[in-house]
C-alpha cells in the first residue's frame, strides 16, 4: 500500500463521520400508509487513513437475498479494522420490495430500470434519486450484488461493462470464473454510475428468496478482493491465487420444446455439448417424453429450480467460451473452495 495520508470527515444523510468511527444512518423514504415511517439502512466504514470510497448495494430487487448477507459478512469482518477510504454498505436498497419478498416496488415498478429517478417522480424514481444523491455521489466505485429470479439460480458471475478500462480491472480482481461483458441496461443503477463517472461492478449468484452458501461466500470473497485491489486493505500474500476469470463470448436460453415436467439434474458450470440432452419433460399421466436438446455447446451459467415449465420457457443459460474445458475446471476448483464441508458449517 502506499504511503498514507490522513482521511477526512465523511458526511451522509446529514450524519458526519469521523476518521476512524463507523455509523449507521438511516435514510428517510417514503413511510407506509399505515403512517409508520420507513428508511433505507446504510453502515458508513470511515477509514483512518484516505483512500476511495466504496459502495456495496444489495436488494435493489427485494426479493434477491445473498447480497444482504454478502454485506452482513463484509462489515462483521475483521479486515474492517484496517480499512483505508470509506465503505458505504446498503443492505436493502429496495426495503419495500424487501418487506414484500418481491422484486419490485408496490406499484409494480423495476427499481433497477427507474434510475437515476427524480425528486417529484414514481415512488422508483424517487428512491433512485436519494440512492444517486445520499449514496453515488459520494462515492468512487461501487458494486450491486444480485442473484437470479424466483426459481431460477446463477452461478457467480460479475455483468460489467468491460470496454471501460477501470471496470475491467476492478472485474478481473473480483476473483470468478466467470464475467459476462454486459451491455448498460436503459435505468439501470450501472448506467446511472457509470454516466457519473463512477465505475460499477454488478455481481450474481443464487436465486431469489434463497441463500446459496457458495454464492455468498464467493461474493464476500470478490468484494474483499476488490477492496484489496484498490488499495482500501492490505493485500494477503497468503491468499490463495485465483486463476483469472474468462469473459463469455456470447450467451443464449434454451427454451422448453414442450410444456410439461421437466426432468434434469446438471450442476451450474458443468460443460455441456453441442446435441447433448440437457433435460426431458415429461407429462404426469401421458405417456410423453420430449428431450431438451442444447443447440451449442458451453457452461451452465443459469437453470430454473422449478420443474414445471410452458413451452417456450427460459431453461437452461448456456454462455460460450473460447476454452470451455478451462472454464469448467475453474468453476469446480471454485465450488471445491467455497462449499461447506459440513451442513452445521454453514451459520456464520
Ligand atoms: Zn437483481
Amino acid at each position: 500500500m502506499a504511503k498514507a495520508r490522513t482521511n477526512h470527515t465523511v458526511s451522509f444523510g446529514g450524519t458526519t463521520v469521523a476518521p476512524g468511527q463507523r455509523a449507521i444512518i438511516n435514510l428517510p423514504l417514503a413511510r407506509l400508509y399505515t403512517y409508520d415511517d420507513l428508511s433505507m439502512p446504510v453502515e458508513v466504514i470511515n477509514g483512518r487513513q484516505a483512500g476511495p470510497c466504496l459502495f456495496v448495494s444489495a436488494a435493489i430487487h427485494g426479493d434477491e437475498l445473498n447480497g444482504v448477507e454478502i454485506i452482513r459478512r463484509l462489515l462483521r469482518h475483521s479486515a474492517m479494522r484496517r480499512l483505508r477510504g470509506t465503505l458505504v454498505a446498503v443492505p436493502v436498497v429496495n426495503v419495500h420490495g424487501f418487506l414484500h419478498r418481491s422484486r419490485y416496488l408496490p406499484d409494480r415498478r423495476d427499481l433497477n430500470r427507474s434510475f437515476p429517478g427524480t425528486e417529484r417522480g414514481s415512488l422508483a424514481g424517487r428512491i433512485a434519486n436519494l440512492f444517486m444523491r445520499e449514496i453515488v455521489a459520494h462515492c468512487t466505485h461501487g458494486i450491486d450484488l444480485h442473484t437470479g429470479a424466483v426459481h431460477r439460480e446463477n452461478l457467480p458471475q460479475i455483468r460489467a461493462d468491460l470496454d471501460d478500462p477501470t471496470t475491467a480491472w476492478l472485474a478481473n480482481a473480483f476473483g470468478v470464473p466467470v464475467l459476462i461483458n454486459a451491455t448498460l441496461r436503459d435505468g439501470s443503477l450501472r448506467e446511472a454510475a457509470m454516466e457519473s463517472g463512477i465505475p460499477m461492478l454488478l455481481y450474481e449468484g443464487g436465486e431469489a428468496l434463497r441463500f446459496d452458501e457458495v454464492s455468498i461466500r464467493a461474493g464476500l470473497r470478490g468484494v474483499l478482493n476488490v477492496l484489496r485491489v484498490l488499495g482500501m486493505l492490505p493485500v494477503v500474500r497468503s491468499a490463495q491465487r485465483t486463476p483469472a476469470p474468462v469473459v463469455a463470448r456470447s450467451s443464449s436460453w434454451v427454451r422448453a420444446p414442450e410444456s410439461g415436467v421437466l426432468r434434469s439434474a446438471l450442476r451450474l458450470g458443468t460443460r455441456v455439448h453441442k446435441g447433448q440432452t440437457l433435460g426431458i419433460i415429461t407429462a404426469p399421466l401421458m405417456d410423453m417424453e420430449c428431450k431438451v436438446v442444447a443447440p451449442a455447446g458451453g457452461i451452465l451459467i443459469g437453470q430454473t429450480r422449478l420443474p414445471l415449465v410452458h413451452e417456450g420457457e427460459a431453461l437452461f443459460h448456456v454462455a460460450r467460451f473460447t476454452s470451455n474445458d478451462s472454464v469448467a475446471e475453474q468453476v469446480e476448483a471454485l465450488h471445491e473452495s467455497l462449499a461447506p464441508a459440513q451442513p452445521e458449517d454453514e451459520v456464520i
